[in-house]
């Protein structure tokens, strides 16, 4: 990094030192501007934030009712000492923000987490023009290219379907906010009712509040006593997996929803009935994609397999280096915590056996 840089990493996260104020901090700080409302990007105690109009609501539920939330449209500026900052689809959950910030003449874009393909739970993505830009590479290896979500959401209805004629319930695990409303989103409710955690109702109504349309849904612990979840569709967080709560639905079938199970998938069979590979990460051509639409000659890469993918920009040319910004917490890095823990469980057993 050069001493110039409109952003640099720091012990705190990512800090802009002409505008004075953070991107994504990981630490409470007086200013930060948040990418989005998963908690390895939007950290509790900060001073003031600032937000996508969008992610507004999700982002006061996420940091408290006493935060002090901005937020600005998508694609209207603010002057941040100097510095001109706009937020821009990043199309990973709703309000989810590329943070756009000029000054002097230079642009760099920090895109947080983002996604391509559209989908029906949140403005879709817009490649940002810039000099310098700032991506993830959570999946970031040539294995990771995503399914059409049309043939996933297929397999997944006629998963239910299958179950709910076995007489068994269809527990679907998603991280809860975002994850859970997309594959919402998904379900057809023609074929049974819909129930969910508390965790995912919750973040629900934000989205519903936001004018995203989801199924009808009913938060399953105020299903009566002795109720027959036979046919449900039960969507709930991983950590919900083999809990009390999990077992209270008699025999049911569980699958997840994550990129991860593009290679574990088949792994698991004793923990989880089915893998579904739906990820609100770009794979390996979308972050490529994304990258050249941006016009970057520099690239500044984060969060994942960084190495490989800046080995890789590197041989086509560009500028490219690794930004160590350590994002940490539940969000993105939970979810993948909670799927390893569940695999590594799943082979305890099978040792077992
Ligand atoms: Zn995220």
């Amino acid at each position: 990094m050069s001493t110039g840089d409109l952003l640099k990493p720091t012990d705190a996260g990512l800090y802009c030192e002409v505008g004075d104020f953070f991107v994504d901090p990981r630490r409470p700080v007086p200013r930060a501007v948040v990418t989005h409302a998963h908690a390895d990007h939007a950290c509790w105690g900060c001073g003031r934030y600032l937000c996508s109009a969008e992610g507004q609501g999700v982002l006061q539920i996420r940091m408290g009712r006493e935060a002090v939330v901005d937020s600005l449209p998508y694609g209207e500026a603010v002057e941040i000492n100097g510095v001109r900052v706009s937020l821009h689809p990043a199309g990973h959950i709703l309000g989810s923000a590329q943070v756009r910030l000029e000054h002097r003449g230079e642009v760099w874009v920090a895109s947080g987490d983002y996604k391509v393909e559209p989908d029906a739970t949140c403005t879709p993505f817009e490649p940002v023009a810039c000099h310098v830009f700032v991506t993830e590479s959570t999946f970031g290896l040539p294995i990771y290219r995503w399914p059409s979500q049309q043939s996933v959401f297929d397999e997944i209805n006629a998963w239910w379907r299958a179950n709910r004629e076995a007489g068994k319930a269809s527990l679907l695990l998603g991280y809860a906010l975002g994850k859970s409303q997309r594959l919402l989103s998904g379900l057809d409710p023609s074929i049974g009712p819909i129930y969910t955690h508390g965790a995912v109702e919750k973040l629900n109504r934000a989205y519903r509040e936001a004018g995203v349309a989801l199924p009808p849904t009913a938060y399953a612990g105020t299903a009566a006593k002795g109720k027959s979840w036979g046919g449900a569709m039960i969507v709930a967080p991983p950590s919900a997996q083999g809990t009390p709560w999990a077992r209270k639905f008699g025999p049911a079938s569980t699958g997840i929803a994550s990129g991860w199970m593009t290679i574990r998938g088949t792994r698991r069979r004793k923990a989880l009935d089915r893998g579904f590979v739906l990820s609100d990460h770009v794979d390996w051509p979308s972050l490529l994609g994304s990258i050249a639409a941006t016009g970057a000659s520099r690239v500044l890469v984060t969060h994942g397999y960084t190495a490989v993918v800046v080995r890789y920009l590197r041989e086509q040319g560009l500028d490219a280096e690794i930004l160590a910004t350590r994002y940490e917490g539940e969000g993105d890095a939970q979810d993948r915590a909670e799927v390893d823990a569940m695999e590594t469980e799943a082979e305890a057993v099978e040792e077992a056996s």
